[in-house]
């Protein structure tokens, strides 16, 4: 509406003003007209009485600074409209869908892992119906929210025993609590990792009350250096996979089986933090490989933790799998009281674990797999489209291009791989540098109804198609008429 112009002309102010604010409907009028009651019907009436405060005020508050309205205009209808406005965005969620266009798949920023549609159903019956959590369907007891899929963490990796917490940060916090307290961890300098946000190995080994014992040098840790750390104080030697990093050139690590074989000998246990622990061989689906947790548990760990929204493809979780007389230490400390996932992290996680029974469907059902595996002529067919319509909607301040870039698997998983991928770079297209336009056209797209994040790279906004799966490229598309930049 452009009902208001800011200057009036001609009118007398004082007793103008008083006979225009006069016009200005009451509150209780405004809630009882027939426009209104929609409103009252969605949002319930203290809420629309509220929007209609405010948008009565707002309204007075331009009159007064001098906004001259046409005898004609309805009060009653903007102040409707206002109020809707209002209501409409105080219920938007602050917690909202976007396209990740970043080209890193498991963004820990967006999200992490997207679920499979046996998850959300599984979650959706969790939501809305009683569950036997913690109940023994077969004996009438009590039960424990673990035995659900304590067999088929079992089946998968080869452990005797598993528990499930809230994130692998839990994991590592509460296996260090239950097994180390007071005592000595073992950790070669070389694998020493802060993952972003905070968490660092020295810190969380502190925070569980344990002493880091520092061995080997950034480079080189030796199979001797663990052997001259161990003393009366030792509760636990450990290694951590180098999640988002890689030492290179002259190093030498020593590998799981060799840790554990020394450990076993002078009567320890064994942990591995394996941060993104998959749960098969990715070079099956030609992607770089990692350690699985079977291959981990197989070489001798005693305990091993990992995430589960990262290459595991399920919801935010941390899983600690291994000996069973461990994990019942484990479960039984305190802190596992105040770590536990809740039926919704359970309702999810099992159906995506029931999936790697099937190894051959995994790549089409698993959509994290999917997205990782996602065929280059799929994505350049799609760029060409989207360089389409984006040239078309931002008309010639800028210029779009299809481009070959590099996806990132993220979240710490194979750090220094990167996947071949395909999307579009925006440019100014005046071929000047053009930060500024650029930081707009970001803008710009982050303003969208469903916000749309790419990044910024060599003077050009690029937007990585990995992860606009066919599904989604229509909704995608359609608002891209919307883009005013
Ligand atoms: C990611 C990661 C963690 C933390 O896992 P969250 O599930 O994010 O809490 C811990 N250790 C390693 C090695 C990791 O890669």
């Amino acid at each position: 509406m452009s009902e208001v112009s800011g200057n009036p002309t001609g009118h007398e102010p004082g007793k103008d003003i008083r006979a225009v604010l006069a016009r200005v409907p009451a509150v209780e009028r405004v809630l009882s007209s027939l426009a209104a009651q929609p409103l009252i019907g969605e949002y319930g009436r203290t809420q629309v009485v509220d929007a209609i405060r405010i948008a009565t005020e707002t309204l007075r508050r331009e009159l007064l600074a001098g906004a001259s309205f046409d005898p004609s205009f309805d009060f009653e209808a903007r102040l409707v409209d206002d109020a809707m406005r209002t209501l409409a965005a105080r219920s938007r969620p602050h917690l909202r869908a976007v396209f990740n266009l970043t080209g890193t798949v498991l963004h820990t920023n967006l999200g992490r892992a997207l679920l499979p549609d046996e998850a959300v159903r599984a979650v959706i019956d969790a939501l809305t119906r009683p569950m036997n959590l913690e109940f023994d369907l077969a004996t009438g007891n009590r039960g424990d929210r673990d035995d659900l899929i304590d067999d088929l963490i079992g089946e998968l990796t080869g452990a005797e025993a598993a528990t499930v917490v809230n994130n692998n940060a839990a994991a590592v916090l509460l296996t260090l609590s239950a097994l180390a307290s007071k005592k000595e961890v073992v950790v070669s300098r070389g694998e020493l990792v802060e993952i972003g946000g905070a968490f660092r190995i020295p810190d969380i080994m502190s925070r569980a009350g344990a002493k880091l014992r520092e061995i080997g040098t950034t480079n080189r840790t030796h199979l001797k250096d663990y052997d001259e750390a161990i003393n009366a104080r030792t509760a636990l030697l450990m290694k951590v996979h180098c999640s988002n990093y890689a030492i290179e050139g002259f190093t030498k690590s020593v590998a799981v089986d060799e840790v554990a074989r020394l450990a076993h000998a002078r009567g320890l246990p064994m942990a591995v933090d394996l941060g993104s622990g998959t749960l098969v061989d990715l070079a099956q689906f030609g992607l770089p490989t990692e350690p699985t947790v079977r291959e981990t548990v197989a070489a001798g760990a005693d305990l091993v933790t990992f995430s589960g929204d990262k290459l595991l493809g399920g919801p935010q979780a941390g899983l600690i799998v291994g000996r069973a007389e461990l994990i019942r230490k484990v479960k039984k400390h305190p802190l596992k009281r105040a770590l536990r996932v809740g039926k919704l992290t359970l309702a999810a996680l099992e159906p995506v674990l029931q999936l790697y029974r099937a190894p051959e469907l995994l790549r089409e059902r698993l959509t994290t797999l999917r997205l990782l595996t996602r065929p280059s002529t799929d994505m350049q067919a799609q760029a060409a489209r989207v360089q389409d319509v984006l040239q078309h909607a931002l008309g010639d301040t800028y210029s779009v291009t299809a481009e070959p870039m590099m996806s990132q698997i993220g979240s710490g998983a194979l750090p220094v791989d990167q996947l071949p991928s395909f999307g579009v770079a925006i440019r100014n297209a005046t071929g000047k540098r053009g930060g500024r336009a650029l930081m707009k056209l970001e803008e710009a797209l982050r303003s969208l109804p469903r916000p749309v994040i790419g990044r910024i790279a060599d003077d050009a906004l690029r937007l990585d198609l990995r992860c606009l799966e066919a599904a989604d490229e229509a909704a995608f598309v359609a608002q891209c008429a919307e883009l005013h930049a």
